[in-house]
């Protein structure tokens, strides 16, 4: 996500690229399938039919498999609210509303069981298996469910242009450390963490609206009032999609992806398209190709900057400045790589990826000095810009928490997540840069693409694509950045 700041040098290209073994084909044929057919009705609600097929590679027999239900933090009372109080305003213009989900059918199988539910609001869906699941073998779970959108300039929900059609379907849980982890709603930061899936899905929508989304349209047919739009998406984290009756769009093939720009209030769209090809380009350059076939940028009603899902992202249309309005597009394209290709769980260590595409979008305007940033202005305004957060902190509350692992519920304010994650992530990768030079530094971030591309990386695992490559110890140094013993000074 984008919530504040905009940022820093000089691309090298090296040589070093995603193997042949990574190849979507090739990852895709061992990934668990989710089948969507969705009919959007004008009442703002969704009629689901969902079926996936899972295939349980944990190593153990399973006795239940957890899907995690983002909508019902958006319900009313829920305890892991999707707003900060200081945004309540700005994300719900028409006054406050409230959405959810209800799962209406669940079987596995074929034979019908109970849904059960955990955790606050009900946000974790339990299934359970009628006999336990061995190890390698494979199960069908279908649901029925109705979603209902909240009026809210949100992920999910609808705005004054745009529908918002993200976080909506029970998607499986995190398989880490012998369980299913979902991480709890939060509007501190990105609270999303999931493994790459493959969709087929059906959407059924009044034909007035055109949609962006994940994957590639594959066939869309118009039958009465509706559209019809059958859509593929392999290896992928997340399967979001947009609707609007105000879309106009620009769409070009860039080398083998087919870039798109939705939008409908933009004084210079041609210009928001051209940073959207130029960020494409130059991160597969720097970072390892984008393997996708689709990447679709979409103006949203947004109550923060932008929003970066798979194959699409949203950009706010209350992005007033332009300049701060391509920065958005450049941090969420940046996305595609922190995040869309090597996951991490955003709800722990949302430094990780926040940091590294702030550095990124840095590493856009060196590249492209044309945009008018002066990187080393960047570096330093935000260095600045840190230490008087941090000395504010410790006039007005005695003491500051420079700490970065922390998980999103640990920070007592929006503006704190976004100093240590977005600011100080940022100036961590900077000083890293520095301490490895530039030609390292990229052919590192090459080879983290290379080993965690759809995967999920933790910290220890960047930090040890780096030590790879550079032959260098640096743990020491991460370790003194995440535990707030790096000091950091005013730069004159
Ligand atoms: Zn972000």
């Amino acid at each position: 996500m984008k919530k504040t700041l905009a940022i820093l040098f000089m691309c090298v290209l090296c040589l070093v690229g995603c193997g042949k073994s990574n190849s979507i084909e090739n990852v895709s044929a061992n990934l668990n399938t989710y089948t969507l057919e969705i009919d959007y009705n004008k009442d703002h609600t969704l009629n689901v039919k969902q079926t996936v097929n899972y295939k349980n590679t944990t190593g153990q027999s399973l006795e239940n498999i957890k899907f995690c239900l983002y909508p019902t933090a958006f319900k009313d009372g829920a305890k892991n609210a999707p707003v900060s109080p200081t945004n309540i305003n700005k994300a719900y213009p028409n006054g406050l509303s409230y959405g959810g989900i209800q799962i209406n059918k669940l079987n596995v199988a074929g034979k019908e069981v109970t849904p059960a539910y955990e955790g606050d609001d009900d946000y974790v869906l339990v299934v359970k298996f009628d006999e336990s699941l061995k190890n390698n073998n494979s199960a069908t779970i279908e649901m029925e469910y109705v979603v209902t959108l909240p009026n809210v300039n949100h992920r999910f929900g609808y705005g004054n242009n745009t529908i918002n059609i993200a976080n909506f379907y029970p998607i499986i849980g995190m398989w880490e450390n012998g369980e299913f982890v979902c991480t709890p709603y939060n509007y501190n930061g990105d609270p999303f963490y999931s493994d790459v899936a493959n969709y087929n899905v059906t959407i059924n929508a009044p034909k007035e609206y055109k949609i962006a989304t994940t994957g590639k349209i594959v066939s869309q047919n118009e039958n009465n009032d509706l559209i019809n739009y059958q859509i593929n998406a392999k290896a992928v984290r997340d399967f979001a999609f947009v609707l609007s009756d105000k879309f106009e769009v620009l769409t070009e093939d860039v080398n083998g992806v087919q870039i798109s720009y939705f939008y409908y209030d933009d004084e210079d769209p041609n210009k928001s398209f051209d940073t959207a090809k130029k960020a494409v380009t130059l991160f597969s350059d720097m970072f390892g190709k984008y393997p996708y076939e689709t990447f679709n940028v979409v103006q949203t009603n947004f109550v923060h900057g932008g929003m970066e899902f798979p194959n699409l992202v949203y950009i706010s249309d209350e992005v007033d400045n332009h300049n701060d309005y391509l920065n958005v597009i450049i941090h969420e394209t940046a996305h595609q790589w922190w995040y869309g290709l090597v996951g991490s769980n955003a709800y722990n260590y949302g430094w990780l990826d926040e940091g590294l595409t702030e550095f990124s979008t840095l590493m856009f305007y060196e590249e492209y000095s044309d945009y008018g940033i002066n990187t080393d202005d960047m570096i330093k305004n935000t260095t600045n810009s840190y230490v008087t957060f941090v000395d504010l902190m410790e006039d007005v509350v005695g003491k500051a928490d420079t700490t970065m692992n922390r998980n999103l519920s640990e920070y007592d304010t929006e503006s704190e997540y976004v100093y240590m994650s977005y600011i100080k992530g940022m100036l961590f990768y900077n000083n890293l840069r520095e301490i490895v030079g530039e030609d390292k530094f990229v052919e590192s971030l090459k080879q983290y693409v290379k080993d965690y591309s759809f995967k999920v990386a933790t910290p220890e695992d960047m930090i040890k694509s780096f030590e790879k490559v550079c032959k260098m110890e640096l743990e020491n140094l991460l370790n003194s950045w995440i535990n707030g013993n790096v000091v950091i000074k005013n730069v004159a």
